[in-house]
């Protein structure tokens, strides 16, 4: 193995410490910082989630509230339970656990948030703000990913990034950071034809496609950095979307797990304290 891996879990311990001086500083002040979770139904991969941004808030010393509703909500009601949310003063940051039922319009669901309380950053006003290189809170994962390359000195200017993927919670915000950043930016999906010829251009190459081995070590620039987003369970354990050979060809490389994912929770904590200190 040639990669030097790049330690997600190093860099949002860090952060979680800055994070719980943050919160302290705020409780002095006399605002405890106050994030709302709302988890429709009972999907198991969406409650551990919860949970563990519940542990995460609890060790920051930011007060969460996860509102637990049933799978078979209206709509309306659910909408009517995030206007709630808008108007609670004491409340900082809103989220809603994603996917929702096939009933229910994720998109009206994200648009009813306050997007001044909307910390995943998914509202189409930040998306937009985000876009024309506006402040707004920035998706998790993405906002994660550039720490992470901030951290390690990799600067995105004037490097070709890749994105193999173009979802609103990974591949389109991490287009718009890598813009703004001052990469030149390509972004494939499904229909991209030979995508190992896209990929082999990469210095920076970040894969979130959600199926593992999209992308292997002959499909790598030698010596590029590769942010490997996926999460994938397979027997019990965890598996990226980059094969392990990927490892003999990568400069850099994000470990799955212990790479991208403990940031993503990381940064919502600085995302609800962004807001919080804002007042
Ligand atoms: P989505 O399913 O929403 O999007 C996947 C994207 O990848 C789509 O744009 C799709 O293209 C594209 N894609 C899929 N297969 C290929 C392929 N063979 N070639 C080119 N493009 C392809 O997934 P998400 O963005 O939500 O998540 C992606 C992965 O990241 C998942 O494994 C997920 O678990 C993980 N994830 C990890 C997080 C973390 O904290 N580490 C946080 C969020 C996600 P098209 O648009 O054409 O369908």
């Amino acid at each position: 193995m040639s990669a030097q891996l790049i330690d997600g879990k190093a860099a949002a311990a860090e952060m979680n410490a800055r994070s719980l001086e943050r919160a302290q500083r705020l409780r002095e002040k006399g605002v405890e910082p106050h994030l709302a979770v709302i988890l429709v139904g009972e999907d198991p991969a969406s409650q551990t989630y919860v949970r563990s941004k519940e542990k995460a808030c609890e060790r920051a010393m930011i007060r969460s509230t996860a509102i637990r509703l049933p799978g078979n909500i209206t709509q309306e009601m659910l909408i009517g339970k995030i206007r709630e949310l808008n108007e609670d003063r004491s409340i900082h940051g809103i989220l809603v656990q994603l996917p929702l039922p096939a009933h229910l319009n994720p998109d009206e669901v994200i648009e009813a948030i306050d997007p001044r309380k909307d910390v995943d950053g998914f509202h189409p006003v930040n998306m937009g703000r985000l876009s024309i290189g506006l402040p707004a809170p920035v998706p998790c994962t993405p906002a994660g990913i550039m720490v992470l390359l901030r951290r390690y000195g990799i600067d995105p200017a004037g490097r070709h990034a890749v994105i193999v993927g173009r979802s609103r919670i990974v591949g389109r915000p991490m287009a718009m950071l890598l813009i703004n950043a001052h990469a030149t930016v390509t972004v494939c999906n499904t229909r991209t034809p030979n995508l190992g010829e896209m990929t082999s251009m990469a210095d920076i190459l970040i894969v979130a496609t959600g199926h593992r081995d999209t992308v292997n070590a002959s499909m790598i620039r030698d010596g590029a950095v590769v942010i490997d987003v996926g999460i994938n369970r397979f027997e019990g354990k965890l598996y990226g979307d980059v094969a392990s050979d990927a490892a003999d060809k990568a400069g850099w490389l994000t470990p799955v797990p212990g790479g991208v994912g403990p940031m993503t929770v990381a940064m919502l904590l600085s995302n609800t304290l962004d807001i919080a200190e804002r007042g």
